[in-house]
């Protein structure tokens, strides 16, 4: 078996947010190297900054945005 080794890897369940442990939906790639991890959460409070100090960024969060449960406030 081979695996392919793709540029942008999909996150999975067992990818953690590095500030608090929740399921990653936001992986940043670094320009200093290394990444970083974040929950949907996270990656909306830390967004800007991350964009800023990120040579590419992996954004899954889109995936929550059709989840009935999520609660959406600002609307109206
Ligand atoms: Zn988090």
């Amino acid at each position: 078996m081979t695996t392919a080794v793709a540029p942008s890897t999909p996150l999975s369940a067992v990818d953690r947010c590095d500030r608090c442990g929740a399921q990653a939906y936001l992986r940043v790639e670094l320009t200093a190297g290394g990444e970083l991890l974040f929950c949907a959460h996270h990656a909306r409070e830390h967004g800007d900054k991350l964009r800023e100090i990120a040579s590419h960024v992996h954004d899954e969060t889109h995936k929550l945005d059709s989840t009935p449960a999520t609660v959406t406030d600002s609307e109206n």
